[in-house]
């Protein structure tokens, strides 16, 4: 078992997944034959992943993550896909892929991105999912949820500053996009520096947080990644993240 790192040392690398008998949760934010970037995938890498994420890890449905965190985890290894940012490539792209291998995600979107074109400065323009988008995502059996306001990271921002930014989400979610859940992605898997009331009851953070179980720390649940650019990497990773239910390595 991995210690618990302290805040100043450096990340868990990305083979630390989860708690013992918590699903191991994925974040990623390309599919795109272009973008380069350390959680963007081509759409071959990312069918490749989903295969063989497939044969280790049952894929778990973004609407059975209540029970998870209700029944105090999983009985066997498990995954849940999220995607950051609400990019357009990612419905372009990693949809069709995920519904013909049965996997669904949690998409986090930050509002006042909805809809528009970023002038990102070393991605270039990327365009964001519209509503609409959105909406037929939830049809199709994924889930929408937070990911702030504007997309600025907490840790730079006052109690008020996050509050606000938390609060405006969860309305403009709640009126554009019935069925949206109160979940949190941290932008840049920042938390607040100081404790803020009001956070969704579910916060996720990135590979920067610890691996704790969900009930335990519910506010940052760490998330992790396949690293892009080193595929060589994948199997180690999935070997590591399985342990999370040998019962020897548990303790
Ligand atoms: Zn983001």
């Amino acid at each position: 078992m991995v210690s618990e790192p302290s805040r100043t040392s450096l990340f868990p690398p990305p083979q630390v997944g989860s708690a013992p008998g918590w699903p191991v949760v994925l974040y990623f934010h390309h599919v795109d034959p272009d973008i380069r970037h350390y959680t963007s995938v081509t759409p071959a890498a990312f069918d490749a992943a989903l295969a063989r994420l497939g044969e280790r890890f049952a894929a778990l449905a973004p609407e059975a993550v209540d029970g998870v965190l209700g029944g105090g985890g999983h009985p066997g290894p498990s995954c849940l896909v999220t995607f950051d940012d609400g990019y357009a490539d990612v419905f372009e792209h990693a949809l069709p892929i995920m519904e013909r291998r049965g996997w669904r995600a949690v998409h986090f979107v930050s509002v006042d991105l909805v809809g528009t074109v970023e002038e990102h400065p070393v991605r270039g323009p990327l365009r964001h999912m519209t509503w609409d988008d959105l909406a037929e995502l939830q049809r199709r059996g994924h889930v929408v949820a937070s990911h702030a306001s504007t997309h600025r990271p907490f840790s730079g921002l006052g109690a008020q500053e996050v509050r606000r930014e938390v609060d405006r989400a969860r309305s403009v979610l709640a009126e554009r996009l019935p069925g949206a859940r109160d979940w949190l992605a941290y932008p840049f898997g920042e938390p607040p520096r100081d404790p803020v009331a009001g956070l969704p009851p579910l916060c996720f953070g990135s590979v920067k947080a610890p691996a704790l179980a969900w009930d335990a720390a519910p506010r940052e649940i760490r998330r992790t990644y396949l690293p892009a650019d080193e595929q060589g990497q994948w199997e180690s990773c999935m070997t590591e993240w399985r342990r999370a239910w040998t019962p020897s390595t548990s303790h």
